[in-house]
């Protein structure tokens, strides 16, 4: 996920940790801990990968796993 670029500015977008986020799946939260994700550096968007999405889908239906974050982890080093 390094080195890709933000598709409003065109500045180089990296891959950070957050300490927490909150992702609305229909009618509840989700709460994240210490994930990664893409920020452009210029604008601030954020990028998310397709695991990162599914794996919010699977908690906030009951299928998630730890195996899928720790996949995640290793996806960005
Ligand atoms: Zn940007």
């Amino acid at each position: 996920m390094h080195g890709y670029h933000c598709e409003y500015c065109q500045d180089t977008v990296r891959a950070r940790v957050v300490k927490r986020g909150a992702f609305r799946h229909k009618t509840q939260f989700v709460i994240l801990e210490d994930m990664t994700t893409g920020i452009c550096d210029t604008c601030g968007n954020r990028y998310y990968s397709a695991d990162l999405v599914r794996s919010v889908h699977d908690i906030a239906t009951g299928a998630g796993t730890g195996s899928v974050w720790f996949f995640l982890i290793l996806m960005f080093l």
